[in-house]
């Protein structure tokens, strides 16, 4: 038995060019019952590896039966996705912080209110994709409101926010159209993304997405156990005071740094000078996000993501 696959693209509006703003939806509809579990990635339009996991997720389905229902956002924000761009260009606007929406605000709270009603409001099970940029590389998954599917994943680390993130998909799908009414499990996988061949980050995305669709019941087979995984409460987000070329001299992702340590430097590539040393904030850290090549930074640029393990949960 096949799956049986259907591609949607309700338009929201028009753009200046002519052409009509749309969604692109994939509905794949399973043999037996099951739930129905959406995917979406590139909600930043710079973080393009969710996109590809979700790419080869499609072409398994071609020969891999479900139950239930998926439904796959592969590009939630078109418009800045197509120019490499974190916000949409439109209006400058993080579509991340505009959930629900309003179809008769600005042109990013139309596309959030666009997505959910087409999509968040119709899935039970949302599982949303961010990376880095072509600069940075990150490696965690957040911890929100479904443990076990979370850790199901199969990252080493985890992050356990403290309430609340207004307006991103997760307070728009539990907080205004799901929590008072259906309260559906979100996981927020950040994987991904630097001057780094992604094939080995695609592969790891698509191995992990494929043992959550098992632990949910949406396919076949055993559920793989996480490997050893550390939960951390606290994030820190270190920014260069300086831009140049940042030259990364911390540990890689996902293991441990020390007080004392560098997490890298900015040189500056005019006069080869070292601009800034960047140190590590906690006594013991864990890297979540680094530059794995020397990349040229912007002052104020994403730099590091290091967690906190004084207080994670191991
Ligand atoms: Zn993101």
């Amino acid at each position: 038995m096949t799956n049986t696959m259907t591609i949607r693209r309700p338009r929201f509006t028009t753009h200046a060019d002519g052409t009509d703003a749309t969604l692109t939806i994939h509905e794949i509809i399973g043999s037996g019952d099951g739930p129905t579990v959406g995917i979406s990635a590139s909600i930043h339009g710079n973080e393009p590896t969710g996109t590809e996991i979700i790419l080869e997720l499609f072409r398994l389905l071609q020969s891999t039966p479900i139950r239930g229902r998926l439904m796959l956002l592969p590009v939630a924000n078109p418009r800045a996705y197509a120019v490499n761009h974190r916000f949409t260009p439109i209006d400058e606007l993080n579509l991340n912080r505009e959930f629900p929406g309003d179809p008769r605000g600005n042109y990013t709270q139309q596309l959030a209110a666009a997505i959910t009603r087409e999509f968040l409001e119709v899935i039970d099970v949302h599982l949303d994709f961010h990376s880095g940029t072509d600069r940075p590389t990150v490696d965690y998954v957040y911890l929100w409101n479904d443990e076990a599917l979370s850790r199901s994943f199969g990252s080493t680390v985890l992050y356990r926010p403290q309430p609340s993130r207004e307006g991103t998909t997760f307070s728009g799908t539990t907080k205004v159209v799901t929590l008072d009414r259906r309260n559906i499990p979100v996981v927020v996988v950040e994987l991904g993304g630097g001057i780094v061949d992604q094939k080995p980050y695609v592969k790891r995305g698509i191995a992990g997405l494929l043992n959550m669709l098992r632990q949910l019941g949406v396919m076949e087979g055993d559920v793989i156990p996480p490997p050893p995984q550390t939960v951390v409460k606290g994030i820190k987000t270190i920014r260069p005071t300086q831009a140049g070329l940042l030259e990364t001299m911390a540990p890689p992702l996902g293991q441990v740094i020390h007080k004392g340590q560098l997490l890298g430097r900015v040189v500056s590539p005019y006069t080869f000078e070292t601009l800034e040393e960047i140190p590590t904030p906690y006594d013991n850290g864990i890297m979540i996000l680094s530059h794995l090549s020397r990349n040229l930074v912007e002052s104020g640029d994403y730099g590091y993501m290091v967690g906190d393990l004084d207080g994670a949960e191991t």
